[in-house]
């Protein structure tokens, strides 16, 4: 490890792929779980345990909704037990049907939400410059069949929502977001959660804030938010009335409890991520083909994710070289959200000429290298991490041999 902060000393030799000591005992994850403070946590749990009121919407719950509230600076916040049951909630909540319009670039549940229910997703292409949905490929992909829209804000950079809005106000369709990435950040000065009929929150351990499986609904709708809350506790008004077609959707009071505790460290781990963040960016300067998201700074924002883009003709190493390389020194960057919804089951099987509408979403989900942040991350550890990749890029023939061998069976890194 002490070379490869040292380039002067041959330090590919060092490097796992070529037969070196992996630079991390143990393996470095992209989301490793950020704590807060855990004596905090606990006195909670007691509380709780106390109290004997262990789920339904209990006092624990409902302060959670009311922080998030306040956070958002929104009217509503429907607490769930996770994100994808959110997003299913929330698109029967608004009436979507027959087709919805989605990006393929995002994680998989927010095309599973819809399938699950019989709602066909219709994949729209991207924008490469921000890996958001595409407003003009959204709009040559309405039909009558036609409902709504799904906006993913990826990497808490906010979607065109001035254009989606426009859009879908011309066609009567409803706009709903999937903001899982994008807690803690605005769109022009107004905190997302306040856009489009609502939008949703995930708290999964992964995510900067968790609440170890969670999510949340945040809407300005009144009767939307009673809707949902009705629907994520089985449609009950009340003991014995059921009004509503429903679905167990509840967030347990235990949950809510990391939920605040993970709120209360909020700008700790935003300070972190950040700073990461920044370490990252001077590191990678220097570096041909490799370009970090830049995320505007008069916006504010979660940097959860460190997301490079590695260009295949003028960095001397492919995404998918640098992944291997990287998972042999135990760091575990990922590609996401390689291959797009569209390239996975059951869409690859339902819909098997999607791929061919999303040049961009193929494009940016061959490139995209995402890397180990959070609070368990320091500056240290992100100077090695790309010691690494500079060390790969330096002797690129080497790396390349050493992974043909590796495949044809050879000996294994
Ligand atoms: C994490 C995530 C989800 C799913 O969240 P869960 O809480 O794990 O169900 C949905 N969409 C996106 C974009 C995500 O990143």
């Amino acid at each position: 490890m002490e070379e490869l902060r040292n380039p002067g000393i041959a330090p590919a030799r060092r490097l796992a792929i070529l037969g070196g000591t992996p630079a991390f005992a143990e393996p470095l994850h992209v989301g490793r779980p950020n704590i807060g403070d855990k004596g905090q946590f606990m006195a909670r749990v007691s509380d709780i345990l106390d109290l004997r009121w262990l789920t339904n919407n209990g006092p624990v719950v409902r302060e959670f909704e009311q922080r998030i509230a306040d956070h958002v600076g929104v009217k509503h916040c429907v607490a769930m037990c996770n994100a994808t049951v959110a997003l299913e909630i929330a698109y029967k909540a608004v009436g979507f049907a027959g087709e919805v319009i989605l990006p393929s670039y995002t994680f998989v549940a927010t095309a599973h939400a819809l399938q699950w229910q019989g709602i066909t997703p219709v994949f729209a292409d991207i924008d490469p410059a921000t890996h958001n949905i595409d407003p003009a490929a959204v709009e040559r992909l309405i039909t009558p069949r036609t409902t709504g829209i799904v906006g993913v804000h990826v990497w808490g950079r906010a979607c065109d929502t001035e254009a989606l809005a426009d859009i879908a106000a011309r066609h009567g369709l409803t706009v709903v977001y999937d903001a899982a990435h994008a807690f803690g950040c605005s769109h022009r000065g107004r905190m997302i959660g306040n856009f489009g009929a609502c939008e949703v929150f995930s708290f999964h351990a992964t995510k900067f804030v968790n609440s170890f499986e969670g999510g949340a609904v945040v809407t300005n709708d009144d009767a939307l938010a009673e809707r949902m809350r009705l629907m994520r506790n089985f449609g009950f008004m009340g003991l014995d009335r059921v009004e509503h077609l429903g679905m167990n959707g509840k967030m347990p009071e235990v949950c809510a409890a990391m939920g605040l505790t993970s709120l209360d460290a909020m700008d700790g781990i935003v300070a972190a991520n950040r700073r990461n963040a920044e370490t990252y960016r001077k590191a990678f300067q220097d570096l041909p083909g490799i370009d970090l998201c830049q995320f505007s700074e008069i916006e504010r924002h979660n940097h959860q994710y460190v997301v490079a883009e590695v260009d295949g003709d003028t960095c001397p190493l492919t995404r998918d070289e640098l992944i291997a390389v990287l998972h042999a020194d135990n760091v575990r960057a990922r590609r996401y959200f390689w291959p797009g919804c569209h390239g996975m089951e059951p869409y690859r099987t339902l819909q098997p000429d999607a791929g061919a509408g999303l040049p961009c979403t193929q494009r940016v989900s061959e490139r995209v290298l995402v890397l180990p942040t959070g609070q368990s991350i320091d500056s240290q550890t992100v100077q090695t991490v790309v010691n690494i990749i500079r060390s790969a890029t330096e002797c690129a023939d080497e790396v390349r041999a050493a992974l043909t061998q590796a495949a044809s069976g050879g000996v294994s890194p």
